[in-house]
């Protein structure tokens, strides 16, 4: 994966650091947070000080991942995660293409003199570190890191450990491998971490069988109340308000996936969530096929991502924010209407 030249500078400057910070993206994902970790042991497998920065919280479904007393959220532990930040002498950069989608962390990473590396897989990286690998045709940054644990390290570092973070990274970001997953390499990455007595089926019920009661009403509420199909477009949206939030004792993490439920009827290409935070509404995009999520992410939404996943804010109300998105859909039309 990792140019000859590269994985040399790349080994130089983990030989010569002590302490290491691995930064990953705000509201964090599987991908995110299980590539972090992953790496984070790696490294301390080799006797550094290795530790993850998240720049705010942590969805309870990742709360159990081996490696996670190794992560600190810059939002609830400002001056821990500053001192990690200040004394690394490398800093790598997980799972994002811009150094906006890590907040105020931001800040520090900028101000570090560390060596920075970033390992990403979403399309157009900004410029803002030493090194950038970047390959957006990989399903997960997870992935990623496998390679290059493999690539950089004279002996194999992984273990059970690290192979479960690094399977629910994969998992996670392909959806339970139905996307992003569609070329041999991934199933030989995967193929060689079960070698690891891996225990996929626990790590697949630990993911996804683990919400609470409220959370699964939530998710019936949305389904019978909320979703809106417009069959013309093959397109389909959810809207929640803090309100609706409420109502069902909301937690970090609940209204994951929910984008996918309207692609369960069929013909759908097209779907969007909407939910409502204290000062404007998180928009995720979903689509099938050809469909460009990350162009209506950016043109519309100050947003990004991948062409089959992304994401953006609007900062009008949500009356507002869903009538106008109904009015930009025929603006897509050529890749939502039948030919
Ligand atoms: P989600 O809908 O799960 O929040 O995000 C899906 C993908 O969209 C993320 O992996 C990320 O690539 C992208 N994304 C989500 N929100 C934003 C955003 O606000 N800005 C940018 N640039 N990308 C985003
Ligand atoms: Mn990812």
């Amino acid at each position: 994966m990792v140019e000859a030249g590269t994985a040399r500078t790349l080994k130089d400057w983990i030989s010569s650091s002590s302490r290491v910070a691995v930064i990953t993206h705000t509201n964090p994902d599987g991908d995110a947070i299980g590539s972090s970790l992953a790496l984070a042991l790696a490294l301390s497998r080799q006797g550094l000080d290795a530790q993850v920065i998240i720049p705010d919280g942590l969805p309870d479904f990742l709360r159990w991942l081996p490696g996670i007393e190794r992560s600190t959220t810059f939002a609830y532990k400002k001056e821990k995660a500053v001192e990690i930040i200040e004394g690394a002498d490398l800093i790598f950069c997980l799972d994002f293409n811009d150094p906006k989608r890590i907040g105020p962390v931001e800040e520090y990473l900028s101000k570090s003199g560390a060596h920075k590396v970033l390992i990403d897989h979403h399309q157009d990286p900004k410029q803002f570190t030493d090194i950038a690998i970047s390959e957006t045709w990989r399903g997960s940054v997870g992935e990623m890191i496998y390679l290059l644990l493999k690539e950089v390290f004279e002996q194999d570092v992984l273990n059970k450990e690290i192979a479960t973070c690094l399977y629910v990274a994969i998992m996670t970001d392909t959806g339970n491998f139905s996307y992003a997953s569609s070329y041999p390499e991934i199933f030989h990455v995967v193929g060689d971490l079960m070698k690891y007595d891996l225990d996929k089926d626990m790590i697949y019920s630990s993911v996804y069988d683990a919400f609470s009661e409220d959370r699964l009403r939530l998710q019936g509420y949305c389904m019978q109340e909320k979703m809106v199909i417009l069959p013309q477009f093959h397109a389909a949206y959810i809207s929640l308000t803090d309100e609706e939030l409420m109502r069902f004792n909301h937690r970090k993490g609940d209204t994951e996936g929910f984008v996918n439920i309207p692609f369960a009827v069929k013909g759908i290409r097209l779907t969007a969530l909407f939910v409502e935070k204290k000062d404007r509404i998180k928009v995720s995009f979903r689509s099938r096929g050809n469909f460009p999520a990350n162009q209506i992410a950016a043109d519309h939404y100050h947003g990004g991502g991948h062409i089959n996943a992304a994401g953006g804010d609007s900062f009008d109300s949500m009356e507002l924010t869903l009538s106008k998105f109904e009015s930009l859909l025929p603006e897509y039309s050529k890749w939502l209407k039948d030919a």
